[in-house]
């Protein structure tokens, strides 16, 4: 039987086309700053982001992680969305790594105001902690992969910015947001201090991630991702990866959001399938079960009978995800498999 993975879009694997740029990678040490193709991936991504410079990170959580720690001293507070991937995903790394007080605030579909966050910052005039970073999320994942506003990402900045508050966009899916708004990713990026994205979410690479920002931050960035283990050697094997993705999978990532689309569409209302669709904004779909017959485990172990696998999301909840092993055959199928499942 053919499985149809729509557990996450990290469980891609990759493609011939990209097999053959990894065997074909110039390498060097890394550690001297001499891979040529780790080089050239993180001038593109300073290109395409819009910063100075960029910095090739083994995760998206490690490059979270550097970039609280360089933008933060122990003791400071961070405000971020409380959904969000660092406040649940991270195994409390601000708390291990950097010392920081998470402040989690609770966003509409994932999504703060500059006003909300004008109300929480604490700010020198107080005997107490203060506020120094301010955390987004642009896909944001556990809202279903919904797109922040930039109007609001604006207003942010310029909120924080007057408050000598910093700000870091978490844009592991930040490729999806751009796809679906037309919105260019150094125009998201201008409203922040730092940004970074996944190469191996959407865009299908095996591994790593892209933290950018200016001169100075990527130096301190460079010392903090040493300090945790992250420097590497001949990476330009998997930067090579990286570097094909961003030639040849950015612009098809409309396909995966008319499929993620179409599911929703198809499915909502399914057996009591409850599906925000004004949250199916990009290549993710989140279900409520909770008016259906099936409880989670009934609906996960129905659907991996017949070839389909999701993930449990939360409470009565469970997430489907396209991504480019799942062609429009594999989305038709898998709406039959949905709809045979649930009429039960
Ligand atoms: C996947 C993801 C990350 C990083 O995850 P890693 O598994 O560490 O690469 C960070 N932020 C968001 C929003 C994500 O979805």
């Amino acid at each position: 039987m053919d499985i149809i993975d729509l557990r996450s879009d990290t469980v891609t694997k990759p493609s011939r086309g990209m097999r053959k740029a990894i065997s074909k990678a110039a390498v060097g040490d890394d550690g001297f700053g001499e891979d040529p193709t780790v080089n050239r991936l993180q001038e593109m991504a300073a290109e395409l982001l819009g910063k100075e410079e960029a910095l090739f990170t083994a995760s998206g959580t490690m490059s979270n992680q550097i970039a609280i720690k360089v933008l933060t001293n122990p003791g400071d507070e961070v405000i971020l969305e409380v959904d969000s991937h660092t406040f649940n995903y991270e195994s409390g790394a601000p708390a291990v790594i950097s010392r920081v007080q998470l402040r989690p605030l609770k966003g509409k579909r994932g999504m703060l105001t500059a006003e909300q966050i004008a109300q929480t910052i604490r700010g020198p005039e107080t005997p107490y902690l203060e506020t120094k970073l301010v955390c987004l999320e642009n896909t944001h994942n556990r809202a279903g992969g919904t797109v922040f506003p930039l109007e609001e990402m604006k207003k942010i900045g310029d909120l924080c910015r007057a408050k000598g508050i910093r700000v870091y966009l978490d844009g592991a899916r930040l490729f999806n947001a751009s796809v679906a708004t037309g919105i260019s990713l150094a125009e998201y990026a201008r409203n922040c201090d730092a940004v970074s994205v996944c190469l191996s979410k959407g865009l299908g690479a095996p591994v790593g991630s892209l933290l950018a920002g200016d001169k100075e931050f990527i130096r301190r960035a460079k010392k903090a991702r040493k300090l945790l283990g992250g420097g590497m050697r001949q990476v330009g094997i998997l930067a090579a990866a990286g570097i094909y993705a961003l030639e040849n999978n950015l612009g098809r990532l409309a396909e995966d959001h008319r499929r993620a689309r179409y599911l929703a569409e198809e499915i909502n209302g399914l057996g009591g399938i409850e599906i925000d669709m004004d949250a199916v904004q990009t290549n993710i779909v989140v279900m409520s079960l909770a008016n259906c017959k099936l409880t989670v485990p009934q609906a996960i172990e129905g659907l991996k009978k017949e070839g389909v696998l999701v993930v449990p999301f939360g409470h009565q909840r469970i997430r489907a995800v396209t991504h480019l092993d799942v062609s429009l055959k594999d989305i038709r199928k898998a709406v039959e498999i949905f709809r045979r499942v649930f009429a039960r």
